[in-house]
């Protein structure tokens, strides 16, 4: 057993997986560990399947225990073997500095992810600037959450997901959702929806797919993908024609509102039911329950935010809930849905090309000043700011690229845009380097492989979608020959003669808080200690005795004037409209049973008994005129690649549009297919939409 000491022992802890962060209760030692739900504030003892087999993967027979390395260290086509971690870190410790001998510091990069702990995407953020001293850090979270960040910061001056507890939600007389499908992707939080219309609330869902929580709702409006933004407009429009609009918080608490008011005049109903699809009459229903609910909510997620125009979307929908008088109002307000587990931290923490830990910007040379204090650096020896998740892939290899890259709980080969060109970037860099706890697609390219502990097996604290800090608690020892990440960065930066790196994460964290004080997250009151003794606590905790900070905006905005600033934004049309050659729109997105790029959920034999294939979603109109039937192989191709999927013929979608899940690599991969047109803002990915040909390539 893995116990520690042997016998078993009880453990509270989270689920890995997404932002809900659902409370479990973990068994583990001389059985396989198992776990069940617990009552934490955000699942009150629900728990989704995902949640339920994640302890599967914790002994399953692909799980990565040694080092891998490539036979021949100088032909990348010779097969992975196991090795020592001494030969690994050699390895990598000899590439790095042939780097940065021949191409210079910039040319090793790093590359994180939003399910690492606050501690793990603190210290490769540090490690990147001090260890390494290079500019080229980003992770995967740019995207999944930069267009939100983006416009929560343009418009409000801070980004924490929501601003307000989940529990509001079961409070609300009307929640409006753009782009999100939480009955799939975290149905445990459906338990607050759910209470709020048991109550009679309004629950309004704005999505291309008739989701299984558009059929919860009360009301689903169905427009074409990357139309959200003229959607906002046109309901700001009826809200303004009607005097829905309140003048009163609108002069007290922003600005800006007159260049928005001019902007959206053009955006008349009937036209915004050609551009968008949506009836009049279901932009106005939408428009007065807003108003007129004593409590009302907008959440955006992924589907409005995913777009060469994100941050412009997300700030048309803030608008909205600006001039309607709702951020800041108890119980009211505009949030985003986070996605990955630590999305919300692993934005705060310095894992960003632009940022510093404390969700400091890295040009600020008072931020540069405090955080280089912290490490004891010169802050002039920090570097700048670096290259976004996509253009430091694309970059790859080349003349003033990264040539040598460690990426840390990752797949770019799957999760990145324009998959196929990413993987062939990855193949051109002179070193790659991968930690992870299994042979992920980007693992499979990689000079070395480094086994990395898993969640039940580290200590840490992640930051959930309510800006909640809690902590992933020790459950079990990690198998031998299994490191944290933590572990593994304080002895890469040992070997590199670098010191001041903790092993220990309350240690990390502890460090952690320092960096973050002063900063718009604010970390610095929180103790291990008392998340255990509070259930977490929202940030910002500025000192010890502060009690956190569930609402945010009660009083001021976070701005230097204290006002929210509304933001003049039009509607765009997408990168990619269809055409003759590839007809249709093509929009991605997840399933109930899978999880990101399925490096874990793949792997996990009763998931992948719900879903173990991944299916197209298609409109019977569409499928009837290109002659597909039900199951059948169905090849998508887009200006970048093709992929095949199974079938499935349905009418919860668009005749027009095509849905395809991402957690899929290989012949399957919905990214091999996706446009990396990049907000210019964000530098989000436009994996919400682009041009797609469809055609049937046989039976299943
Ligand atoms: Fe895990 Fe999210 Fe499912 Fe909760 S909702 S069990 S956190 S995947």
């Amino acid at each position: 057993g893995r116990g520690p000491g042997g016998g078993t022992r009880t453990t509270a802890t989270h689920c890995p997986y997404c932002s809900l962060q659902c409370g479990v209760t973990m068994t583990a030692g001389d059985r396989p560990a198992t776990l069940v739900p617990a009552d934490f504030p955000t699942n009150r003892g629900g728990l989704c399947s995902k949640g339920w087999s994640a302890p599967e993967l914790l002994d399953h027979p692909e799980r990565l225990t040694r080092p891998l390395v490539r036979a021949d260290p100088t032909d990348r086509t010779s097969p992975l073997v196991e090795s020592s971690w001494e030969v690994a870190l050699d390895r990598v410790v000899a590439a790095i500095r042939a780097t940065q001998r021949d191409h210079g510091l910039d040319a090793v990069g790093c590359f994180g992810g939003g399910g690492l702990t606050n501690e793990q995407a603190y210290q490769f953020g540090k490690f990147a600037r001090v260890a390494l001293r290079t500019s080229a850090i980003d992770y995967n979270g740019r995207f999944c959450m930069s267009s939100a960040a983006g416009a929560a910061i343009r418009a409000f001056g801070l980004d924490r997901g929501l601003p307000f507890p989940l529990a509001d939600i079961a409070e609300a007389d009307v929640v409006v959702l753009v782009g999100s499908n939480p009955a799939d992707t975290m149905p445990p939080a459906m338990q607050w929806f759910d209470a709020g219309r048991a109550r009679g609330a309004e629950h309004i869902v704005i999505d291309p797919r008739r989701t299984s929580t558009a059929r919860n709702a009360t009301l689903h409006l169905q427009p074409l993908p990357a139309t959200d933004l003229a959607l906002a407009n046109g309901l700001l429009h009826i809200a303004i024609a009607e005097g829905l609009v309140d003048e009163a918080y609108v002069a007290a608490r922003t600005t800006g509102f007159d260049a928005v008011r001019a902007g959206v005049a053009g955006y008349w109903p009937d036209r915004v039911e050609r551009l968008t699809g949506v009836p009049v009459e279901q932009q106005r229903r939408t428009v007065f329950a807003l108003a007129r609910g004593r409590r009302s909510i907008v959440l955006t997620a992924r589907g409005a935010e995913q777009h060469r125009s994100g941050v412009d979307t997300t700030q048309a929908w803030i608008n909205l809930a600006l001039a309607l008088g709702l951020p800041g109002r108890e119980g009211s307000g505009w949030g985003t849905v986070t996605g990955q587990g630590n999305g919300q931290g692993g934005r705060e923490h310095g894992q960003k090309a632009d940022q510093l830990p404390g969700y400091r910007k890295i040009t600020d040379p008072a931020a540069r000043a405090h955080v280089a204090a912290v490490w004891g650096v010169d802050p002039d020896d920090l570097p700048g700011p670096g290259r976004s998740a996509f253009e430091l892939l694309d970059a790859l290899g080349t003349e003033g690229g990264v040539r040598t890259l460690l990426v840390m709980a990752s797949n770019v080969a799957v999760s990145a845009p324009d998959a196929r060109r990413v993987i062939s970037r990855l193949r051109d860099l002179d070193f790659l380097a991968v930690s992870d706890f299994f042979l992920s697609e980007t693992a499979e390219l990689a000079d070395v492989v480094l086994p990395s502990a898993m969640w039940a097996e580290e200590e840490g604290t992640m930051t959930n979608l309510e800006g909640r800090v809690l902590r992933r608690r020790r459950a079990m020892d990690p198998p031998a020959g299994v490191r944290d990440d933590l572990q593994l960065l304080a002895e890469l930066a040992g070997r590199l003669g670098v010191a001041g790196f903790s092993g220990d994460a309350e240690t990390v964290f502890t460090e952690l808080g320092r960096a973050s004080a002063g900063g718009p997250a604010d970390y610095s009151g929180i103790t291990y200690r008392r998340i255990d003794e509070e259930q977490g606590l929202f940030w910002p905790v500025p000192a010890a005795e502060h009690p956190g900070t569930p609402r945010l905006f009660t009083e001021r905005f976070a701005t230097p004037d204290g006002r929210a600033r509304f933001w003049r934004v039009e509607q765009v049309d997408a990168h990619e409209r269809p055409d003759a050659e590839y007809p249709y729109v093509l929009t991605t997105g997840r399933v109930l049973a899978q999880y990101q790029s399925g490096t874990q959920t793949r792997r996990s034999r009763s998931l992948q008994l719900v879903a173990p294939t991944p299916r197209a979603e298609l409109h019977p109109d569409l499928a009837r005129t290109l002659g597909i039937g039900q199951h059948d192989v169905v090849e998508l191709a887009t200006r970048r690649g093709r992929a095949r999927f199974h079938a499935l013929i349905t009418d919860a979608i668009r005749p027009d549009v095509v849905f395809a899940p991402f957690h899929w690599g290989g012949g399957s991969s919905a990214n091999a297919l996706t446009d990396p047109a990049l907000d210019p803002t964000s530098r989000m990915p436009a994996f919400k939409v682009c041009a797609v040909a469809v055609s049937r390539v046989g039976e299943p």
